[in-house]
């Protein structure tokens, strides 16, 4: 009998976190890679590059996910932090109207670093504080489109979206790893 078995295809890629200070970018790297959750700010004491793999389909994605380490409060991510993503992590805080408004400058940046060589996915992070909610989810939604982006929302603290999210952005950069020109 021959092997049915197929051969699981692997793939690296760079994700990138953007978006302003105290949004949740590290929270959501450390609720998905540990399935933790801190309540303090901590973009100064978390590690600035990890790893996870996760499994889509017959393919193996191994992440290599950078967090800005409270740098983007400087204007100090320099190109090594974007050359070669394949994918962006952009988040806000559906709580924080300035930190989605800030959205629009990090998409011009993107662009301005990377072009359209990287897929986008617009974070709105902190759902748990629905009560708190300035930005209407169909609002964050329907500027992600004009951007050619998707749009998720999340929450680090209660776990609500993150694997979503992460596999959402996993799964284009699939489809674009798959049918790019060999
Ligand atoms: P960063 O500067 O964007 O990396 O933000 P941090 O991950 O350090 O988070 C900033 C603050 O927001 C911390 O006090 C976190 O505990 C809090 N935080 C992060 N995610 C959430 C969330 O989903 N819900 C709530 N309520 N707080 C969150």
């Amino acid at each position: 009998m021959p092997d049915m078995a197929t051969e699981q295809k692997s793939f690296k890629f760079k994700v990138v976190l953007l978006g302003e200070g105290c949004v949740g970018k590290s929270s959501l790297v450390l609720r998905f890679v540990e399935n933790k959750f801190s309540s303090r700010h901590l973009s100064t004491i978390q590690a600035s590059f990890q790893s996870k793999t996760i499994n889509i389909d017959d393919c193996k994605a191994e992440l290599h996910i950078w967090d800005t380490a409270g740098q983007e409060k400087y204007h100090a991510l320099g190109p090594i932090y974007y050359r070669g993503s394949n994918g962006v992590l952009l988040v806000f805080d559906i709580t924080d109207r300035r930190s989605f408004e800030k959205v629009k400058n990090w998409v011009l940046e993107i662009k301005t670093c990377l072009g359209k060589s990287a897929e986008i996915l617009i974070v709105g992070n902190k759902t748990d504080l629905e009560d708190e909610r300035k930005i209407a989810r169909q609002d964050a939604e329907a500027y992600a489109e004009t951007e050619g982006a998707i749009y998720m929302e999340t929450s680090a603290q209660d776990n609500i979206g993150i694997s979503e999210a992460f596999e959402a952005l996993t799964a284009k950069m699939l489809d674009r790893a798959r049918t790019a020109p060999t």
